[in-house]
């Protein structure tokens, strides 16, 4: 076979669709997010503002959290120096862990190298090593919930995106005595909605069925304390397992669950995603847990983004152009054409030093093709305004559809 010209025709059918993707090759610079400098392909460096990051709330460049780093990495060095079962433990992570544990209310919690691991190494071993479990999953579910589920062998039923009496039929359905578990997210990532998760827990203590609930769109951002939308719903304690990350809010880089004390001791022993992989730095842990402790504490960042999104939200509206309305922090302005949604956000770019990644197919469905905007505390006044008049221009210029304003 020859795989050269294989890979290049797979890639060129991709670029046909619109849907190649061209990573932004970005230099933050520090106590000035959210502007970085881009340099583009052609190597032309131009300074641009981010309006897009999963760092919702400037976390990474927070004095706490590199302060905490730069002390660790002074105090321990680089790495954590194997696998937490060789010699990988460090007391960062213990008191990481510690940490995580208190915010989410239970006895005890678990650190994986990423979100995306957490997911897939605690879905996969709890449901593969309890014998005849049913996973129930929600139809939007991440993709590392699924891979941790298809790798698990376990079987799966799929429910409709949020639909309480979807997932009661399911539940129904299956033998009464068979272990379940229901996994769903709280906050979805690319359309902003919220699952109803006391109506989703009483579905679980209707039919004897375990809960894993990813919160990792919302930890940091929601709840007195940052514990995410179980928290501020008063819903922690009904949650078997809470899975977050260290990577989005919080700023850093890492993943985690929180449980019951037996439940962490038994993925700690059987997850081979967790077992047989280098821990995070101590570094890493250090300044994620003084993320954590800040977020825990301090109502300000919360507030600034949640008044940031309010001024988006409203110059959209009074701009006409299309958002989806949802309860959340994520801003999807509905552009439904990949072609469309890479010019516009090229041109941002190039013309107006604004980045906003294109959202296509796979990660969203063809046709719903988006421009994902996540406005946080530290985007000023004039950056929301340079934003809404760079979106109305292109929008004119694309010659997209506006929607009639309630206020006009
Ligand atoms: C990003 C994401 C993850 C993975 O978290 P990482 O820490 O980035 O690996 C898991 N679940 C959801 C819903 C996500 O969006």
């Amino acid at each position: 076979m020859d795989f050269q010209s294989y890979f290049s025709d797979r890639l060129t059918a991709l670029q046909d669709e619109g849907n190649y993707r061209v990573f932004a090759d970005l230099a933050r610079y520090r106590g000035d997010f959210p502007r970085a400098e881009h340099t583009a392909q052609s190597g032309q460096q131009q300074d641009v503002t981010i309006w897009c990051s999963n760092d919702y709330l400037g976390m990474g460049q927070h004095p706490d959290v590199t302060g905490a780093m730069h002390d660790a990495l002074d105090r321990c060095g680089a790495g954590a120096g194997g696998t937490r079962n060789i010699s990988g433990t460090t007391h960062d992570h213990v008191l990481l862990e510690r940490e995580l544990a208190d915010l989410h209310g239970k006895d005890a919690a678990l650190l994986f190298t990423s979100g995306y691991v957490s997911n897939w190494a605690a879905l996969g071993t709890l449901a593969s090593e309890i014998p005849d479990m049913i996973v129930f999953s929600d139809a939007l579910n991440h993709a590392s919930m699924i891979e941790g589920i298809r790798h698990s062998r376990a079987q799966k039923v799929i429910w409709k995106h949020n639909d309480l009496a979807d997932l009661e039929a399911k539940l129904a359905a299956a033998p009464a005595n068979a272990p379940k578990m229901i996994a769903f997210e709280s906050v979805y990532s690319m359309d902003g909605d919220i699952a109803p998760i006391a109506e989703i827990c009483d579905l679980a203590d209707k039919y004897g069925a375990m809960t894993y609930l990813d919160e990792v769109h919302a930890v940091g951002l929601y709840g007195p304390r940052g514990g995410g939308i179980a928290e501020q719903e008063g819903l922690m304690d009904r949650l078997t397992v809470i899975e977050g990350t260290l990577g989005k809010a919080f700023g850093v880089v890492g993943g985690y669950i929180a449980a019951s004390t037996e439940l962490c001791d038994f993925v700690r022993s059987f997850a081979s995603g967790f077992i047989f992989t280098t821990a995070l730095p101590p570094a890493v842990a250090a300044g994620a847990a003084a993320s954590v402790r800040r977020l825990k504490q301090s109502g300000s960042e919360r507030k600034g983004q949640r008044d940031r999104v309010a001024a988006v939200r409203a110059g959209l509206d009074e701009l006409g152009i299309p958002h989806l309305p949802n309860p959340s922090h994520i801003i999807p302005v509905m552009v439904g054409d990949p072609v469309k949604c890479k010019f516009i956000s090229d041109t941002l770019m190039e013309e107006f030093g604004i980045y906003i990644q294109p959202i296509n197919y796979p990660t969203v469905p063809k046709g719903t093709e988006r421009l994902r905007i996540t406005p946080s505390p530290v985007h000023s006044e004039a950056d929301v305004a340079q934003l809404l008049g760079a979106l109305s221009e292109l929008w004119n210029r694309c010659q997209m559809a506006r929607i009639p304003c309630a206020a006009q």
